[in-house]
């Protein structure tokens, strides 16, 4: 049955809340599904099941598949389906998972994401230590945009970093709102994230790093010294120095510099104590 058929036959309605928009075309579900399959992944964890239409789709291999929905009204539909008996339902919020528990080597994420859990979901999979070797996620088209951006473009942001440093990212198709229940206001993109043999990039200091690049994009008119100087409180002239011994120009803009000098960066400010 459709996702409106069984939430109509619990007297449900889409809750807006929860970012609930149900794909309506099965075999776009078995299409998301096969860029999942295809990787022969041991074990699956999907995100925000709904009323399991890709759920049903990821179960057909008969690998191991969990699948974490917030909504318990959902997990009850859920949990009466027959077809997904073999699926592990847990009635969770996904961005308060204990994701580190899941240690086996080859685990896939996938999901049509909750828009409003989307991004910082995509950074918490993308920098965990053991974290999914692909992820399929059918996420907001201008959110795939700022990931797929390249610098010195205006999409081009800390997500853009955060999730390329650890991820390879490429965009599967683009669907418009008719593919849902309700429409929602925008495009939607499907994206595949494999995880990288190494990052990019493996700063002295993960977490000074983090800061460089979230505070070189934190004032998008300002030029990088400026905008570092403020959001991270130092000396405009110390970040000056770093950004020498860093190769990049006084006047230069966060957006123009690519991940490997913002790691130049973040280790020349780590090396003045920073
Ligand atoms: N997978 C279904 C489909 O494609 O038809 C539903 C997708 S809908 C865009 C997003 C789903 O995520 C909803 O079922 C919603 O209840 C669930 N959800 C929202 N926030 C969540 C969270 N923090 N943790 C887990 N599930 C969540």
């Amino acid at each position: 049955m459709s996702a409106r058929g069984l939430l109509n036959a619990a007297g449900l309605h889409p809750k807006k809340r929860f970012g609930q928009n149900f794909l309506l075309d099965e075999s776009l579900c078995v299409k998301i599904a096969d860029l999942v399959l295809a990787d022969a992944p041991e074990a699956i964890v999907e995100i925000g099941p709904g009323t399991g239409a890709l759920t049903a789709a990821l179960a057909r291999n008969g690998g191991s598949l969990r699948a974490l929905e917030i909504d318990r009204d959902l997990v009850a539909i859920l949990r009466e389906r027959n077809d997904l008996s073999s699926v592990e339902i847990l009635e969770t919020d996904a961005l308060a998972y204990d994701w580190p528990e899941r240690r086996c080597d080859r685990w896939h994420v996938a999901g049509n994401l909750p828009y409003n859990i989307a991004t910082p979901l995509l950074v918490t999979l993308a920098q965990l230590p053991r974290g999914p070797q692909r992820i399929v996620a059918m996420i907001q088209k201008d959110v795939a945009d700022r990931m797929l951006a390249a610098p010195g473009t205006a999409a081009y942001g800390s997500l853009t970093v955060a999730v390329a440093n650890a991820m390879e990212i490429r965009r599967a198709f683009t669907l418009g709102p008719g593919a849902f229940y309700p429409r929602p206001k925008v495009d939607s993109t499907v994206v595949v994230l494999n995880r990288r043999a190494r990052p990019l990039v493996e700063p002295i200091d993960p977490s000074l790093f983090e800061k460089v690049v979230r505070g070189s994009f934190a004032y998008r008119r300002k030029t990088l010294a400026n905008s570092l100087s403020r959001s991270l409180s130092v000396e405009r002239a110390e970040i000056l120095i770093a950004m020498q011994a860093a190769g990049i120009d006084e006047d230069e803009r966060g957006e123009r510099i690519d991940i490997a000098t913002f790691a130049r960066l973040a280790d020349a400010l780590a090396g003045r104590g920073l």
